[in-house]
């Protein structure tokens, strides 16, 4: 399970992020392209771009649910 607290500084804020844990396999940006992208830095995914409409919260929940390692939570505040 990700883990807010240990998120990778460079996620835009917002409740979808990645953290530490992330292997940099790519099968977020394949799937949820408008959301995930590599970090400037490489060797790590972040979420660039929070969902809105339904549709986009789906695709990001299919991208968390696929993520090999649990890197990816939803659970941050909004604010
Ligand atoms: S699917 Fe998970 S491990 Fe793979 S790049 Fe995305 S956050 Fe990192």
């Amino acid at each position: 399970m990700a883990d807010r607290n240990d998120k990778w500084g460079d996620n835009v804020k917002g409740k979808f992020y990645v953290d530490r844990q992330c292997i940099d396999c790519d099968l977020c940006r394949e799937i949820a392209p408008k959301f995930f992208k590599q970090s400037l830095e490489g060797g790590h995914s972040i979420v660039y771009k929070q969902p809105k409409e339904d549709s986009e919260i789906k695709i990001c929940n299919e991208a968390l649910e696929s993520c090999p390692v649990n890197a990816i939570g939803s659970d941050e505040d909004d604010n």
